[in-house]
């Protein structure tokens, strides 16, 4: 049985990823910042190297050597360029970037010696086109698909892909959040411009996540897979 670990996984889209996974027969255990009673949940904070190596050991101890990672853990940043910090411009490109470094270096020797591998890195549809007043947020994401196409180049040989999904307008407890402090403008009307006409389901991206690291999706990789019910093509 194939064991995964699915960074965020303690809420919307990791959630959504974890459920699914497990219900296609993965072993799966999550790193997240908060505890949760899930058996196979690990506290860490992505941006910490220590504590991912340490939650990953335990998951090794748990389960054995890791063949797929799902890097969902975000963190979004809504603010005009000139007001943003560099501290918070750090801290977003920390948690967005840097944790999907620290994540997938610490797992890709196991994969190596196994020569197989799935890597799939939730990015973000503000990729497409920009995003105003989200810069760093943009600008981590943005890395996260060049580093995503850049790992499946130098790991397909070992027998691992590495493709990312760039969600977009998923209800969650994120997007409920900005909408809560009136970021998002209309909902509905989003919806009325959505060629699909709904808000996406954490679910439809767990479905392309399921898709990605299953055995028939081998010969997919540095791929970007939009799930945004078409409003980025
Ligand atoms: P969410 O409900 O806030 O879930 C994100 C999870 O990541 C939370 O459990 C959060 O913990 C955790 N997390 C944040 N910082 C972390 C860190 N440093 N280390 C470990 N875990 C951390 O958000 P979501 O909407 O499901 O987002 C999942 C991914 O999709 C993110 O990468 C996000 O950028 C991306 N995305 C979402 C949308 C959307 O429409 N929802 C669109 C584009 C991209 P806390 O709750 O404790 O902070």
């Amino acid at each position: 049985m194939k064991n995964a670990v699915v960074t965020g996984g303690g809420s919307g889209i990791g959630a959504a990823i974890v459920a699914r996974l497990r219900a296609d027969g993965l072993n799966v255990a999550i790193l997240d910042l908060q505890p949760s009673d899930d058996e196979f949940a690990h506290v860490a904070d992505v941006t910490d190297r220590a504590a991912v190596d340490t939650a990953l050991n335990a998951v090794r101890a748990q389960l054995g050597p890791i063949s797929v990672l799902v890097n969902a853990a975000g963190l979004d940043c809504f603010k005009r360029f000139t007001e943003v910090s560099f501290d918070r411009w750090q801290r977003v490109i920390d948690v967005n970037l840097n944790g999907v470094f620290h994540c997938i270096q610490a797992v890709l020797p196991e994969m190596i010696d196994a020569g197989w591998g799935r890597i799939v890195n939730i990015s973000s549809s503000s990729t497409h086109s920009g995003a105003p007043y989200m810069a760093p947020y943009v600008a981590a994401k943005s890395a996260v698909n060049g580093l995503t196409k850049t790992l499946a180049l130098e790991y397909g040989p070992a027998g691992i892909t590495v493709n990312a999904v760039p969600p977009g307008f998923i209800d969650t407890p994120m997007l409920r959040a900005a909408a809560g402090k009136g970021y998002l403008g209309d909902i509905e009307k989003t919806i009325e411009a959505t060629p699909v006409r709904r808000i996406g389901r954490p679910e439809d991206i767990a479905a392309a996540c399921a898709f990605l690291v299953s055995e028939e999706a081998g010969y997919i990789t540095g791929q970007i897979l939009g799930v945004n019910g078409g409003r980025n093509t």
